[in-house]
């Protein structure tokens, strides 16, 4: 994955099958799905790759057990199975945990127990475990930390976990792998119409400042939260398609939650669910579900989010944790389809949303990242039509995404040029200086903070300690991309000011 051989591919005067706008889980599943029709397929992204939400999920590979309390059974089926084909696809990025939901009453044993066998039943042929049902010694044996107080028992379930960004950076390389053209820094910038329908984009180079025409026969919308913006640079009149929801994480160190289970709240104050998720040997606290009116690239936590979810945890656990304990505070933005009605977000529907405007543009929103492969798939099989290309299946369900046998040989051959390059960044972490090389060679990384927020996850996990070693992270990405001190310290003053925002004052 290099992106200037990738901008190589728009030196000719090509007409593209399909040009994807956005780089999150729904735009990279849609440029590898168009590849594999063998659809002449670009992506861009205006930022990096899933700098939007699509890094900033609970990373939860599941079916929602929330949407099964809400009775969305056909939801939760067509998530339970995307479960399956992710797990099966990509085992390298994804795992299966187990999840507690701790009961305190003989009623909710009974209710949540048939709920969970019935979750599990609903993912048949896929499903990744039996649901348990735990007396109250085994449940503290499970979640060691739980409060025990008037604990009858738990429930035992099974779903899957991964990391959202490092599976966005796979799959834009599985799609570059199958014939696509995919580029971050590199953004939509405009529509161009023929007989009033898109034939081409207007896009602007972020890096180079260079502006390019990109002749297509039809476009795919897979921005998320942005969708508003694209929608009406399409139709100036057009109604809003998304209203953003915004949910935030605490990340907070595995001593205050030990073990490998997960734990689920089946209901909090405001009627949803909360997990405390173990992920890269921390534990990832949330989530919330606020209306936003304001988009951002870096939306910010609000106070009484951040009280929620430490008084919730607080009420579970004996170990009682303070803003003093967050490691990092990260916050995500839903893109939830916009109702005709007043109701509140946590009830708005996950299922996704496709349609198609007067000029040809198809806009793929909501969903999960559970599901972008269904998603993707729906997008495609608009576009053919739309685009008027030969018809063809998607073979999405049954390709592998990444190459664990070419990322190791590549990690080889980075170590043989300079061995030096096996140490640790911290010795609390395992990360090593290599894969800040790699992440340049292979990833398309541009900058310190595409290596410490999406390549490397310190942002996430650690923020304090990602802002101690930022210097260190840009002087080995300085020598290797012949840059000088002050390129170093430009990047170094721009990734702390955005990483401060990740620190719980
Ligand atoms: C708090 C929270 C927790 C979640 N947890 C889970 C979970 O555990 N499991 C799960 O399955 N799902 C989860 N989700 C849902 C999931 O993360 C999202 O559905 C998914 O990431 C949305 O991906 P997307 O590609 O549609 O949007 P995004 O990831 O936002 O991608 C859109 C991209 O479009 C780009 N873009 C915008 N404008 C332009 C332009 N003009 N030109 C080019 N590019 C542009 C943006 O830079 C962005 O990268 C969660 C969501 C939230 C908010």
């Amino acid at each position: 994955m290099n992106r200037s051989e990738q901008l190589l591919a728009l030196a000719t005067d090509t007409i593209w099958d399909i040009i994807v706008i956005g780089g999150g889980a729904t735009g990279l599943g849609t440029a590898l799905d168009a590849s594999l029709r063998d659809y002449k397929t670009l992506l861009i992204e205006s930022h990096d790759f899933a700098k939007g939400t699509s890094s900033r999920s609970t990373k939860l590979v599941h079916g929602g057990v929330r949407y099964l309390q809400q009775g969305n059974i056909k939801l939760v089926r067509e998530a339970l199975r995307e479960r399956g084909y992710l797990l099966k696809n990509a085992p390298h990025l994804t795992s299966v945990q187990t999840f507690i939901v701790p009961v305190f009453s003989w009623w909710e044993k009974i209710f949540f127990g048939i709920g969970l066998k019935v979750y599990d039943l609903l993912s048949g042929k896929l499903s990744l475990g039996d649901t348990q049902i735990l007396s109250k010694k085994e449940t503290l044996a499970h979640l060691p930390s739980i409060n025990s107080n008037k604990l009858v028992g738990g429930i035992l379930y099974f779903d899957g976990q991964f990391d959202d960004s490092h599976l966005a950076i796979e799959l834009a390389a599985t799609a570059i792998k199958k014939g696509a053209t995919v580029i971050n820094y590199f953004k939509a910038t405009g529509f161009i119409k023929t007989n009033e329908k898109i034939t081409a984009v207007e896009c602007l180079d972020i890096l180079s400042e260079k502006k390019y025409i990109l002749k297509t026969k039809v476009v795919v919308n897979a921005t998320g939260v942005f969708t508003n913006a694209i929608v009406k640079m399409d139709n100036q009149f057009e109604h809003d398609l998304v209203s953003p929801s915004q949910g935030i994480h605490l990340v907070i160190d595995a001593k205050f939650f030990p073990g490998r289970d997960a734990m689920m709240i089946p209901k909090t104050d405001d009627g949803r669910v909360l997990f405390a998720v173990p992920w890269h040997d921390k534990v990832v606290l949330g989530t919330t579900d606020t209306p936003i009116v304001e988009i951002s690239f870096e939306p910010k936590p609000l106070e009484e989010e951040i009280e929620f979810i430490i008084k919730h945890i607080n009420r579970y656990c004996t170990t009682l944790i303070t803003r003093s304990d967050i490691n990092a505070v990260y916050v995500g933005l839903r893109p939830l389809v916009k109702q005709k009605t007043h109701i509140s977000s946590a009830l708005i529907s996950r299922e996704h949303h496709l349609s198609v405007s007067p000029s040809g543009l198809i806009t793929i929103t909501g969903g999960k990242w559970t599901t972008y492969r269904k998603m993707a798939a729906d997008a495609v099989d608009n576009a053919a039509f739309i685009g008027k290309l030969n018809k063809e299946k998607c073979k999405t369900a049954y390709t592998q995404i990444g190459d664990e046998l070419e990322k190791e040989n590549r990690f080889q051959e980075i170590l043989k040029e300079d061995a030096s390059l096996a140490e640790k960044i911290h010795s609390n972490y395992s990360f090593t200086k290599a894969q800040i090389v790699y992440a340049l060679k292979y990833e398309m990384a541009i900058c310190l903070e595409d290596i410490l927020s999406r390549r490397i996850r310190l942002l996430f996990l650690d923020a304090k300690l990602a802002i101690k070693l930022a210097p260190m992270v840009a002087s080995i990405m300085a020598s290797y991309l012949q840059k000088d001190k002050n390129w170093e310290a430009a990047e170094v003053a721009k990734f702390t000011q955005l990483a401060e925002q990740y620190i719980l004052k």
